[in-house]
C-alpha cells in the first residue's frame, strides 16, 4: 500500500514528510501500459513522472489547502520528446498523472534531454482551491528548468526546491526516486518559527527581513538537509519508511505522526462522462454534427486513467437539449 509518513525534529525548527507511493503509481504506470495506442512510458519518463508524482503528494501533504495541487513539467516544439508531465493530487491525496511523448526517447534521457534541450522547459505549480470564490482564479507559480547562472537542471527536486524557496521564502530538502515500483520521497523544511516554537505552539512569526536572512544559515536545518540528501535512489527505493528514517536520523529525536492520517495517497482519476459532455457542449452543435458526419461515434480518451467515454448521435443529441433541471451536473 501507498503510504505518507510526518515528522518533526524535537526542539528543532524542521519538520518532514516521507512518501512512498507503491500500488497508485503501479496502477499509473499500468494503464498507461494498457493503453494500446500510447503503450508504457519508457524508462526515463517514468521516472521524471514518478519523481514529479511524489513530489506533488509530499507538496500537498506539506500546506494547509483545500483544492488539487498540480506540478506541470512542459516544453516546445524544440525542448525535447516529452511535451508534458503533469502530475495531480487532491486535498486527500487522491492523485493521478500522465505525460505526453511526441519523439524517441534514449534510454539513460535526463531532464534537459527529455524536455529542456532548448532552455525553454518550465515546470508550472497550480493550486486550485476546491471552492471557489466568484471570480476566484487558481493560484500559478512558474520556475524554469535551469538555476541562477543558467545552467540546466536535471532534477525535479531542485527545480522544485527552487520554487519553494522563491513562493515560501522557506530552505525546502526534496530527495526524489522512481521505478517501475515504486514512487518515493523526503520533504524536509525549516520552519519559520523561533526554537522549539513548533511545538510549544508558540508560533513566532518573524519579519521579512528576518526570514530572508535566515534562508541557508540554519545550522540544525542545513545538518539534516544534508543527511537527506545522502540517501541513495535505491536507498529510497527499496527501504521502508522506518528503516529510511531510522538510517538518516537515527542520533536525532523525531517525533512522528501516525502513518497516513490523515490520508494515505491513493490513485483516483477525476475524469466523468458529464465533464466529457459538457465538453462537447462547448464545442458547439455544429462542430458536432461535423465530427457525426465522418463517423458513428464520438470518443474521448482520458490521458490519465484511459477511460474511453463514446456519445453516439443520440447521446450527443441529448446535450443539446433544453434543460430539465440541473443537466449540468454536480461534479467538480
Ligand atoms: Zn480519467
Amino acid at each position: 500500500m501507498s503510504e505518507i509518513h510526518k515528522f518533526l525534529f524535537d526542539g528543532l525548527p524542521v519538520r518532514g514528510v516521507l512518501v512512498r507511493l507503491t500500488d497508485a503509481w503501479q496502477t499509473i504506470l499500468q494503464r498507461r501500459a494498457n493503453n494500446e495506442s500510447l503503450g508504457a512510458y519508457p524508462q526515463p519518463v517514468a521516472e521524471l513522472l514518478g519523481e514529479l508524482t511524489a513530489a506533488a503528494v509530499l507538496m500537498q501533504s506539506n500546506i494547509k489547502f483545500n483544492g488539487s495541487l498540480e506540478l506541470q513539467i512542459s516544453g516546445n516544439a524544440g525542448s525535447g520528446p516529452v511535451k508534458l508531465a503533469v502530475a495531480e493530487v487532491q486535498s486527500n491525496l487522491s492523485l493521478r498523472a500522465t505525460a505526453s511523448i511526441v519523439g524517441a526517447v534514449p534510454d539513460g534521457s535526463r531532464l534537459s534531454a527529455l524536455i529542456n534541450q532548448n532552455q525553454q522547459g518550465r515546470c508550472a505549480v497550480t493550486l486550485d482551491p476546491k471552492d471557489k470564490l466568484p471570480g476566484q482564479q487558481a493560484y500559478q507559480g512558474v520556475v524554469p528548468l535551469f538555476d541562477d547562472d543558467g545552467k540546466p537542471l536535471e532534477h525535479i527536486s531542485s527545480v522544485l526546491e527552487h520554487y519553494m524557496l522563491q513562493s515560501e521564502q522557506l530552505d525546502t530538502t526534496l530527495v526524489l526516486a522512481a521505478n517501475d515500483v515504486v514512487a518515493a520521497g523526503i520533504l524536509l523544511q525549516r520552519l519559520p518559527v523561533q526554537g522549539d516554537g513548533n511545538l510549544a505552539g508558540s508560533m513566532v512569526r518573524k519579519t521579512n527581513e528576518d526570514a530572508e536572512r535566515e534562508i541557508g544559515n540554519n545550522e540544525d536545518y542545513n545538518r539534516l538537509s544534508l543527511f537527506a540528501k545522502s540517501l541513495k535512489p535505491e536507498e529510497l527505493l527499496g527501504l521502508s519508511a522506518n528503516e529510511i528514517l531510522h538510517r538518516l536520523f537515527w542520533e536525532e529525536s523525531i517525533i512522528r505522526y501516525p502513518a497516513n492520517t490523515p490520508h494515505a495517497p491513493q490513485f483516483a482519476c477525476t475524469c466523468s462522462r458529464e465533464r466529457v459532455g459538457r465538453m462537447l457542449f462547448n464545442l458547439g452543435q455544429e462542430e458536432i454534427a461535423s465530427i457525426l458526419s465522418e463517423r458513428p461515434n464520438i470518443e474521448v480518451g482520458c490521458e490519465f486513467c484511459g477511460n474511453q467515454e463514446r456519445f453516439d448521435p443520440i447521446d450527443a443529441a441529448q446535450l443539446f437539449l433544453p434543460p430539465v433541471g440541473d443537466l449540468s451536473g454536480g461534479v467538480h
